[in-house]
């Protein structure tokens, strides 16, 4: 069967996520048929390497036997219940199993339905859990420049990358921005986390009175440019917010289970956030499901007679539902029936290995990786490191040719990155690799459109 008439029929009545539906005038929109490990396949038999695994989700490869199996044995039994004055096996199963695995002090789980919403607990749990200890004059957050945490109000208010948030401002709370730590800028990592933690110590001096949290994404700040840190400035972080008696919210949505080259990025900078916030991978990639952990203290100041008006009264229709715990609880054993972390550094070093071939090219610069993510910038100009002009869409027409060449590789604007599942074979990371030399090639040969 042909892939077109899906697409005709799609165009007429979806409206797709993240997309200028006007540029489907001219780029291909690929119904996928099945996947099966990393590869997507099409209607019409074409495939294509998912090496931005899905959006960050895929862990483990698509079609896995043994989450496919988790799924359907919870299928047999409970699909779904509330889970306000209900619970069930798997929730509670995936909360005890997700407490040990956590860094030590978080004991509490509280799950939503999507990584924005986890975003949207934390924010409304630290304000709140100010407010419940006297302190309502506590209302603000302080995000890290080039900050990603989701599209819903709250989480972009604590975003800052401009192209998704622009439109909505009038909307949006006013966040404190500090400098972002991230290393691209002829500085050592450790001077990055140096000048940002000074940033950072400034506004913490100025709202000390006002602030709740501090929120971040450890290591890497993904989606806006895959920007990395060393982990000196995660535990430089922790100390400034135990200094001014703050929260630490750490944003491990993208970057949990494994991607940083530890199964939480927080483990590298040996801290304890308040909150930690996991989705994405956490169901392997299969279902929505996100949580917020934190600790006795937060909980704690919830807990109290209905009518002190202290309970933590959110809640989503799905939250914790039981087909997405037992896709989540299969993936944690998948974890833990093999030493994921040493292969992916095997897998880490090939990647490495073979974007090198990519340093000496004139039109890409700041080639950097942390575990299994790696990125690079396609750049007018290599010695001054200027951009090319947005409106070229340099880094779409990478996309384009690596769907033709059977890779996904859809970027940041000009930022190009890999993030495969942990199942890639290192040959398949060869290609990939190819495929993305002979893409940055084509797309900066050619004369600006
Ligand atoms: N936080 C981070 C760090 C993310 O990368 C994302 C999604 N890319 C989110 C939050 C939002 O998650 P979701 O898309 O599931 O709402």
């Amino acid at each position: 069967m042909p892939n077109s008439p899906l697409v005709e029929r799609d165009l007429k009545v979806l409206w797709h996520p993240c997309t200028q539906m006007y540029d489907h005038l001219t780029l291909p929109l690929i119904p996928i048929r099945r996947a099966h490990g990393v590869w997507l396949e099409d209607f019409e038999g074409r495939r294509y390497l998912d090496a931005i695994s899905s959006w960050w989700v895929n862990l483990f490869g698509h079609a896995h036997p043994a989450i496919n199996e988790a799924i359907r044995q919870q299928l047999s039994e409970l699909e779904h219940v509330l889970l306000a004055g209900f619970t069930h096996a798997p929730a509670i199963a995936l909360s005890e199993k997700l407490i040990a695995l956590a860094p030590p002090g978080l004991s509490r789980c509280f799950f939503g339905d999507n990584g924005s919403s986890a975003v949207e607990i934390a924010l409304k749990m630290s304000l709140h859990y100010w407010r419940n200890i006297g302190q309502a004059q506590r209302t603000e957050f302080v995000t890290i420049a080039h900050s990603y945490h989701g599209e819903t109000v709250g989480a972009l208010s604590v975003s800052d990358v401009g192209l998704y948030k622009a439109p909505y401002e009038p909307l949006l709370f006013k966040t404190h921005v500090a400098p972002s730590p991230d290393g691209r800028q002829n500085e050592t990592g450790m001077d990055s986390a140096r000048r940002a933690l000074a940033g950072m110590k400034e506004i913490l001096v100025r709202h000390s009175q006002t602030l709740c949290a501090v929120i971040v994404e450890p290591l890497v700040q993904c989606a806006g440019g895959m920007r990395m840190h060393d982990p000196a400035y995660i535990k430089g972080l922790r100390a400034l917010c135990d200094e001014f008696g703050i929260h630490l919210i750490a944003d491990e949505i993208a970057v949990g289970f494994g991607r940083t080259g530890t199964l939480f990025a927080c483990e590298q900078a040996g801290i304890r956030p308040d909150f930690l916030l996991l989705g994405k991978g956490l169901t392997g990639g299969y279902l929505p499901l996100s949580v917020c952990l934190t600790t006795d203290t937060v909980y704690e100041a919830f807990f109290a007679d209905y009518g002190a008006g202290k309970a933590f009264l959110h809640s989503h229709s799905y939250t914790g539902n039981a087909l997405a715990c037992a896709a989540a609880l299969a993936t944690l054993d998948i974890f833990a029936q093999g030493d994921w972390m040493a292969s992916n550094r095997t897998l880490a070093a090939v990647i490495s290995e073979t974007l090198s071939t990519l340093r000496d090219h004139p039109h890409v610069a700041s080639i950097r990786q942390t575990g299994m993510i790696a990125a690079l910038d396609l750049v007018a100009d290599k010695t001054t490191g200027q951009a090319y002009p947005p409106s070229e869409r340099r880094g779409l027409a990478v996309y384009r040719y690596g769907l033709e060449h059977e890779a996904l590789l859809r970027p940041l604007g000009d930022t190009l990155y890999l993030m495969p599942p942990y199942v890639i074979q290192e040959n398949e990371i060869r290609t990939v690799v190819a495929v993305l030399t002979a893409a940055i090639d084509q797309a900066t040969a050619a004369a600006a459109s």
